[in-house]
């Protein structure tokens, strides 16, 4: 049923639950998936060499988060892309998937944050709210939490 697969993760326990359920949704259907993680954007202040040394870490950061998601899904046998960007994580998600014509999307509820107030994250909402796809919202079981 599903062709292409947005899986949006940050690492956290209700993205790596999301992980899970991509991995059995593209087995099944033999469908495409394209990892998603958006990395902090630095401000830059030219020429300065501290900022440098941040937007390395960023980036590492980040691929180390997109790189351990793909590594699990490819030895599934799930083939896959992976797109690292840089900014706010909704804008990322919902941009690929425009660009890239995913017909769902897997995200986690919550994340690393720790707004216990809101029902759902930050990033969660703006993409249900923003997503012309379906988007399908995972949370992590109770003891992985
Ligand atoms: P908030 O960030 O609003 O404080 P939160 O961290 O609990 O709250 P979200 O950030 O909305 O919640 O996280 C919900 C889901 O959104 C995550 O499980 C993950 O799937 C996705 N997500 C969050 N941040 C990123 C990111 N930087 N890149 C890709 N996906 C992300
Ligand atoms: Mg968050």
């Amino acid at each position: 049923m599903f062709e292409r697969i947005l899986l949006a993760t940050d690492g956290s326990p209700d993205a790596e639950q999301a992980l899970v359920y991509t991995r059995d949704l593209a087995l099944r259907d033999n469908a495409q998936v394209i990892v998603v993680h958006a990395f902090e954007s630095v401000p830059t202040y030219l020429g300065d060499p501290v900022e440098g040394r941040v937007v390395a870490r960023h980036v590492s950061a980040g691929e180390e988060v997109a790189n351990a998601a793909a590594a699990k899904l490819r030895e599934a046998g799930v083939d896959l892309s992976v797109e690292l960007l840089e900014g706010p994580a909704a804008d990322a998600i919902l941009s690929v998937a425009d660009v890239r014509k995913c017909d769902l999307i897997v995200m986690g509820s919550r994340g690393h944050g720790a707004l216990a107030s809101l029902i759902v994250g930050s990033v969660s909402q703006r993409v249900l709210t923003g997503a012309r796809a379906p988007v399908l919202i995972v949370k992590a079981r109770e003891e992985q939490a």
